[in-house]
């Protein structure tokens, strides 16, 4: 085990961990945020820049501190390495770069979009980003692409993270699609115009940290908020079939991967149990799924709030109970 420090506190991990890894094993606001990091893929991590920290002392054997910021997600910590995130202003004051720079061709169509509440990127321009921007050309437009009947891509929202490109290459049989063209000419796409459409193609909406890709099947129907989160299961032969259930009511509005403290899905699922399984009759109920009390998704599902708030009909506003 090796010993690193990240924003003054230590912890000792086993040799190979990234910077990233280390910090998750702390927890709380320590933990650089990650749009294209994703621990159940291989190969992900390096390409949006959201978790650069700095290393203000490389190791027991280096004292020196690094060059230039480093990603997190793809730098192994080392034995004495001391790690500034939120304490180090040059990070903070970078990130609000990158928030910038990731919202240059981003749309801000949160209102209209159903990622709104549950996307990375808008949590990270909340507690990152600026309330303004400097860029003044034309953002980029791209002509529709089809990619099935489940799944609707939406490629100016896309931040080129290729964690969907990862899933369909390790967990499907065959990826048909993938980052086409260079620079700022690339987008997803599946090249000649087929179908993403295979058993597990539906995880891709699960990993994708903005709205790009939505599920066809919930599009419009609610805003996640609105709905009760309870994690649920079935049977099933192609996947573990645990699942979150979004009901409103009795009715199943979307069936999603469950996530865990960091939005990442613990175990794929199948598109038979997220696009086929609406009915509350197909699953087993286990409870409520948890959800980070400072997540929007959260509104009005803490019993705490509800027993601290009293409506006052008359002036139609809630206040706090004294
Ligand atoms: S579509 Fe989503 S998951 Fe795929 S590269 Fe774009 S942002 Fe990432």
């Amino acid at each position: 085990m090796i010993a690193v420090t990240i924003d003054n506190i230590q912890v000792e991990v086993e040799e190979g961990t990234t910077i990233l890894q280390a910090a998750r094993k702390i927890g709380g606001k320590i933990v650089p945020p990650a749009m294209c990091y994703y621990s159940k893929l291989k190969g992900t991590g390096g390409k949006c820049r959201s978790c650069l920290v700095k290393i203000a002392r490389t190791s027991n054997t280096d004292p020196r501190p690094a060059a230039k910021l480093v990603a997190s997600c793809s730098t192994p910590v080392q034995d004495g390495m001391v790690v500034q995130n939120i304490t180090s202003p040059e990070v903070i004051e970078t990130r609000k770069a990158i928030v910038e720079f990731l919202l240059i061709n981003h749309p801000l169509d949160c209102p209209v979009c159903d990622q709104a509440g549950e996307c990375d990127l808008q949590d990270f321009t909340y507690e990152h980003g600026l309330d303004t921007t400097r860029y003044e050309e034309d953002r980029r437009e791209f002509n529709q692409i089809d990619i099935g009947e489940k799944i609707k891509l939406h490629m100016t929202r896309c931040i080129l993270c290729y964690r969907c490109v990862y899933t369909a290459d390790q967990i499907t049989d065959k990826r048909v699609h993938a980052v086409l063209f260079r620079g700022d000419a690339s987008e997803i796409g599946t090249y000649i115009k087929n179908v993403v459409d295979n058993d597990f193609s539906g995880n891709v909406i699960d990993v994708c940290p903005v709205g790009a890709l939505t599920d066809r099947t919930f599009r419009f129907k609610s805003r996640v908020w609105f709905l009760n989160t309870v994690n649920a299961h079935r049977d099933c032969d192609k996947c573990s079939g645990k699942v979150t259930a979004w009901m409103f009511g009795n009715e199943i509005y979307r069936i999603t991967g469950r996530k865990d403290q960091f939005g990442e899905v613990e175990e794929f699922i199948c598109n038979e149990c997220r696009f086929e399984k609406k009915d509350k009759s197909d699953w087993i109920i286990e409870g409520p799924r948890k959800i980070e009390r400072k997540s929007v998704i959260s509104q009005n599902h803490y019993e705490i709030k509800a027993k601290q708030s009293v409506i006052k009909p008359l002036e139609g506003k809630v206040e706090p109970l004294t």
